[in-house]
């Protein structure tokens, strides 16, 4: 096995919120508003991503935050369950645009077909891509989605494996499995956290849906540019509060070095699991797990004292 450094050494973590709704859909805060709470908590990136509505914001771009454009399209089971969305599957899409000045007067476009139709949203997500958008699953388990509407979607460059405001809204916020299953039926896509805050509450209210699921991206320099590369390279990880430093493998073994944690784990494509536990009182940082060569993927996952966790992207062995 190759030796190969997995999140990139060089350069700089800059935090992220790549899902994000303002008062041009159905958010409470305006642009700079977002732009002003975010900055105050050490964010230096934020996609706006308002239901349908193409949000660029320049003037909120210096050299101290990337306003990144998008929206969020959106797909609906309507067919069987007319009239009552509460039971209506959808699907939830971000794309994020990977420069603006290709797309100006831009209106957000919507998948044609109906529900169901997964070549055509297939279609639709091919299309995005080569019309420069880079493109994630949102929060399956919110959208009442199982194995057969997610696991053979195509074109995606990531996921949802965290959503805070799902969580408030039902617990629906972590998608582990989803992730796990997507890897699994062959697709190659990163995992991110995200907010996918409206800020119906305060700052200070217990169901704020800002400031909980972030991504943490390696960058050079701040720049659109750079913020998009990485995105596009997977050079990246997500998380909901612990942070994860260096990830490395190094004579046939992972190496993993975070923040105190409680459990260190890498999950593989099949049950066959790596971990390290902190004693009782105690906390672990690093852990270093010999590779076999064959676990498909590798991915870590960090949880601490609180359930928090750090996810890294997933990393194909036979890739590397
Ligand atoms: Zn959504
Ligand atoms: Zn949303």
């Amino acid at each position: 096995m190759k030796n190969r450094v997995l999140l990139p050494r060089q350069g700089q973590f800059y935090k992220a919120n790549l899902h994000c709704h303002t008062i041009h859909s159905d958010g409470h805060w305006t642009p700079e508003q977002v732009k002003e709470e975010y900055q105050k908590r050490g964010y230096s990136i934020v996609a706006f991503t308002d239901h349908r509505h193409y949000g660029w914001h320049p003037q909120l771009m210096d050299d101290t935050f990337i306003p990144l454009a998008g929206f969020e399209a959106d797909m609906n089971d309507w067919f069987k369950k007319e009239g009552d969305f509460k039971h209506v599957k959808c699907y939830h899409l971000l794309l994020w645009d990977k420069d603006p000045a290709q797309h100006q007067g831009y209106t957000a476009q919507q998948p044609a077909r109906r529900y169901g139709d997964l070549h055509s949203l297939n279609e639709y997500l091919e299309t995005m891509q080569q019309q420069g958008f880079l493109t994630c699953y949102n929060h399956p388990y919110w959208s009442l989605q199982t194995y057969n509407d997610y696991a053979h979607l195509a074109h995606l460059n990531a996921m949802e494996i965290y959503n805070h405001g799902c969580e408030h809204d039902g617990l629906y916020g972590y998608a582990p499995q989803a992730y796990d299953e997507m890897l699994r039926s062959g697709l190659h896509l990163g995992c991110i956290a995200t907010d996918d805050n409206h800020n119906t509450y305060p700052t200070d209210h217990p169901l704020c849906d800002s400031f909980g699921g972030w991504v943490m991206l390696k960058l050079d320099t701040l720049s659109y540019p750079a913020v998009i590369e990485a995105l596009e390279k997977g050079n990246y990880y997500a998380s909901t509060g612990p942070e994860l430093y260096e990830l490395y493998i190094e004579d046939d073994a992972l190496h993993v070095r975070c923040s105190d944690v409680k459990k260190i784990y890498v999950m593989t494509d099949s049950r066959n699991c790596y971990y390290r536990h902190a004693m009782p009182g105690e906390t672990v940082n690093e852990a270093v797990f010999p590779l076999k060569g064959d676990e498909g993927y590798i991915r870590v996952d960090c949880e601490d004292e609180y359930r928090r966790h750090a996810y890294s992207n997933a990393y194909f062995l036979n890739t590397l």
